[in-house]
């Protein structure tokens, strides 16, 4: 086993049950992706489009690519296609770009809504109300018929602050289970809350977190 994969399989053994793993494999070469691959790991996540694009060009079909980054609408028609889980849908006009280029397309786009909870002001994502308004919109499923909405995404704040950390992943989820029990739509399957990365993960499982985002820990550090 190399490095990388003796990496992964402690990640694994780390996970509880019914976690999924996204590997993020940003900035790392094919190579190295490949080396994640023959050992069995098939979720890959990256977070720009040309980058993600090439990789999906050259690597095996059977790989399943998550969009976990910041996406532009001007380069939603490159990905949806392909992508299996756009995470980090953060406004009603990116959903919007995302149904109309998957009609267009002829496909339906996974999608997680990005919701903020963490205390820095630069992280992208809807507050709780601006969740609510957008989700208890009546027509919901009719704005949006190809987008198939599989639950929320987040990211705590970066700090050495446990308890901080755990506060925000406790608001994460419990505004997952608020709109789990409140909002039914055709399009609506919340089964899908991503949340920790390399730092944290662990926490977040413990929060509910049922997709980890895990990167450094696996790759090494990036640049
Ligand atoms: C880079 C990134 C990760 C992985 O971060 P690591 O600390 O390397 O595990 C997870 N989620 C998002 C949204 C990222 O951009």
């Amino acid at each position: 086993m190399t490095e990388l994969q003796q990496n992964l399989s402690t990640i694994k053994s780390n996970l509880l049950t019914g976690v999924e793993l996204v590997a993020v494999s940003k900035t790392k070469p094919v190579e190295l992706l490949m080396e994640a691959y023959q050992v069995g790991q098939r979720i890959f996540g990256e977070n720009k489009v040309q980058e993600m694009s090439q990789k999906h060009a050259s690597m095996p079909k059977d790989i399943k690519w998550h969009m976990i980054g910041h996406l532009q609408r001007n380069k939603v028609k490159e990905i949806v296609s392909y992508v299996d889980l756009i995470h980090g849908v953060d406004s009603p006009r990116l959903l919007r770009e995302i149904n109309k280029e998957s009609v267009k397309q002829g496909v339906t786009t996974n999608c997680l809504l990005q919701i903020h909870v963490a205390e820095e002001e630069t992280k992208f994502g809807f507050d709780v109300d601006e969740l609510m308004q957008l989700l208890k919109t009546t027509d919901f499923g009719e704005t949006y018929p190809n987008v198939r909405v599989q639950g929320l995404m987040t990211m705590a704040t970066f700090t050495d602050d446990q308890k901080q950390i755990e506060k925000e992943f406790e608001m994460a989820k419990s505004i997952f289970d608020q709109v789990r029990s409140e909002v039914s739509h055709s399009n609506l399957e919340m089964k899908t809350l991503s949340m920790g990365m390399s730092g944290d993960y662990q926490i977040a499982m413990n929060h509910g977190s049922n997709m980890v985002r895990v990167g450094s820990s696996i790759f090494g550090s990036r640049n």
